[in-house]
């Protein structure tokens, strides 16, 4: 069904394309790779081959050359896959680690690293987090010195999506001595180079479907081409970065609100107690509306920001908002519909409990809801 003024018919078609793959390509693998830990590599050159990894990238890096909303309904649609952590890694590949490449990149960059992420021939990530530093951007001590025509990188980081087998990683370091986030530049490196290594792929909650890795970075040599952007504005690229990533992070928990909700809504009709749908019970019946309708509100709040961030603007305060109250519903409905579900939502026969445990990471993961209330509260006001 179109939803004017932000999706057309072309969008729909194209949800029902995605939908179709993940009901044929993707959930019946789902519960295999949530227990393996990870996603094959097929499924990601698949996707490529479907032109889903660059929706919104353009045509001549080999792109679709969709429009943003384009990427809003990949991500709504892959909150259906049962596998979160797929959708993550594929949310990192599209919507984290490569549009900075498409936004800072040079020429070579773009063919070497971004036309194959688009293509699913090279899986990427993005290595923000330390494990000293994690919503202390600024902080990050992973450190790059230039030897002549190359620079030398050193240090860590931890929690990685896709890190323990992507070709490569779109890296925040410290480039210059100067604290804070001056002397901040971002890398593109190769992750088979001599020196990167995987110290530890990590357990998790959830997003079990994902890969995570602590990387370990020891004298790793990298030309001076593989510098991405300005050298010294890295802390500015990476802050531009993030408000893609949380604007993306938003639209998927909307997904995973709305399916959650559809679950339980859907078992409520069916599912008899004191000889009657539970649906029947007022309480049950209110609930769904409340979670109906704190979905709708959250839809229009994330459309309507991101509509604004498609045409080019960065309203950061709004994104935050956008990521906070999306994150906190995503968790909510997905406890909502545990409940409705009773004994059967706690059982791992059902779909809920795997949604309830990866939409937890939604206020973590991209910024931490107190890190969104604090970029908000700054913005409105800047003081304490
Ligand atoms: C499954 C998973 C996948 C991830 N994938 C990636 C990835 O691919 N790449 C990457 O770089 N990172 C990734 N992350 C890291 C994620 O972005 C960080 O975990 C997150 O930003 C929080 O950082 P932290 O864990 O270091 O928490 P900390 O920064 O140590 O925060 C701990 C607590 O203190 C609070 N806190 C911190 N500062 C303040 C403050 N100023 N005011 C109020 N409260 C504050 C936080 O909100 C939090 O509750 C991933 C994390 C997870 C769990």
């Amino acid at each position: 069904m179109p939803y004017p003024p932000y999706f057309t018919e072309e969008h729909d078609k194209l949800r029902a394309s995605i939908r179709r793959f993940i009901e044929k390509e993707v959930r019946p693998f789902a519960l295999e790779w949530e227990e393996r830990g990870e996603f094959p590599r097929s499924v990601v050159r698949r996707m490529g081959e479907l032109g889903f990894l660059g929706l919104r990238y353009p045509v001549e890096v080999g792109g679709q050359g969709g429009d943003y909303f384009s990427a809003l309904v990949l991500s709504e649609e892959m909150a259906r896959t049962g596998a979160g952590g797929f959708s993550m890694g594929i949310a990192v590949q599209t919507d984290m680690a490569t549009p900075p490449i498409l936004q800072f990149g040079s020429d070579w960059q773009k063919q070497e690293f971004l036309r194959p992420a688009i293509l699913g021939e090279k899986l990427a990530c993005i290595g923000i987090t330390e494990p000293n530093h994690g919503s202390d951007v600024a902080g990050i001590e992973t450190r790059a010195v230039r030897d002549g025509d190359d620079w030398v990188i050193r240090g860590s980081k931890l929690y990685i999506t896709n890190g323990p087998r992507a070709d490569f990683i779109t890296l925040v370091t410290r480039t210059s001595d100067e604290p804070g986030y001056k002397g901040i530049s971002l890398f593109l490196v190769e992750l088979d180079r001599p020196g990167v290594s995987v110290s530890r792929k990590l357990d998790k909650v959830g997003m079990r479907s994902s890969d995570t890795a602590e990387l370990v970075f020891d004298d790793v040599r990298v030309p001076a081409r593989n510098l991405l952007g300005v050298e010294g504005k890295g802390f500015y690229q990476i802050m531009w970065e993030l408000q893609g990533e949380r604007m993306i992070a938003a639209a998927g928990a909307i997904g995973a609100a709305q399916y959650a909700y559809e679950l339980a809504k859907d078992y409520a009709k069916t599912r008899r107690a004191f000889g009657k749908p539970i649906a029947n019970f007022q309480v049950m019946a209110h609930l769904l509306a409340e979670m109906a309708t704190e979905i709708e509100a959250c839809r229009q709040m994330t459309y309507a920001i991101a509509y604004r961030f498609g045409q080019g603007e960065v309203p950061s305060k709004e994104i935050s908002m956008a990521k906070l109250a999306t994150a906190q519903l995503a968790f909510w409905v997905a406890d909502r519909a545990m409940q409705v579900f009773g004994g059967n939502g706690y059982m791992a026969d059902y779909p809920i409990e795997q949604i309830w445990r990866d939409t937890r990471l939604n206020r973590i993961g991209a910024g931490t809801d107190e890190i969104m209330k604090e970029i908000i509260w700054k913005e409105m006001d800047g003081r304490y």
